[in-house]
């Protein structure tokens, strides 16, 4: 499957704001959006003002959702059209469904600084899920699962110097975790709220909706 390998700082150059993809990076001057804050390509520092048509703020939002959760097109679009088919509001469906996957959970947990390094602690099996293993990052979690780090993997360097640095992000009061036993308990379905995003949801909805 096509992957992005350039700099994911661009995203966020891109968007003109911080998404916080690097983990503890974009909390040190080493961030490239505080080094270069103009969007990247020959013509970012230009000055003129170009009027911003509704369909480009439209796909700015959902690039940037996207972005911030690492998703290809194809995943979203898929993850979309699962908001679509459940109740309520489609836009509120996509967040909460976005945020119940694995790999955002392990990032909420605090076992890894970024959402991409969790994802590849999903990736190589140090995540189960109600006792199994489970190395799915697209798994959607449901109320009641309990999560952990598998045994094995308790004193994995990666995930203990993570624990340690991301004791103040603090953990979200729709999952429950205890640092000592490296366990968790998802407590309720996330809202939009609980995820706390610089998006206008809804917008994506308007986007796909054409
Ligand atoms: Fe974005 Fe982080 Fe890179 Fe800064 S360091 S530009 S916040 S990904």
């Amino acid at each position: 499957m096509a992957r992005y390998v350039g700099s994911i700082c661009r995203y966020c150059r891109r968007e003109s704001m911080k998404l916080f993809l690097k983990g503890t990076r974009c909390l040190t001057d080493k961030c490239a959006f505080e080094r270069r804050n103009y969007i990247p390509g020959q013509h970012g520092q230009k000055k003129t003002r170009r009027r911003v048509s509704e369909y480009s703020r439209q796909l700015r939002e959902k690039q940037k959702l996207k972005r911030i959760y690492g998703l290809l097109e194809r995943q979203f679009v898929f993850t979309f059209g699962k908001a679509e088919r459940l109740k309520g509001m489609t836009g509120d469906n996509l967040v909460s469904l976005l945020e119940r996957r694995l790999d955002n959970v392990t990032y909420r947990l605090g076992l890894a600084t970024s959402r991409k390094a969790g994802r590849q602690l999903v990736n190589h099996g140090h995540i189960m899920v109600n006792g199994k293993k489970v190395d799915i990052p697209s798994f959607f979690v449901q109320k009641d699962d309990v999560i952990e780090v598998r045994p094995r993997s308790r004193e994995n360097v990666a995930i203990k110097a993570s624990v340690e640095t991301v004791e103040s992000r603090g953990i979200p009061s729709w999952l429950e975790w205890d640092h000592t036993h490296l366990k968790g308990e998802v407590r309720g379905l996330p809202t939009k709220e609980d995820a706390a995003i610089p998006v206008d949801e809804q917008l994506v909805v308007v986007l796909y909706s054409r």
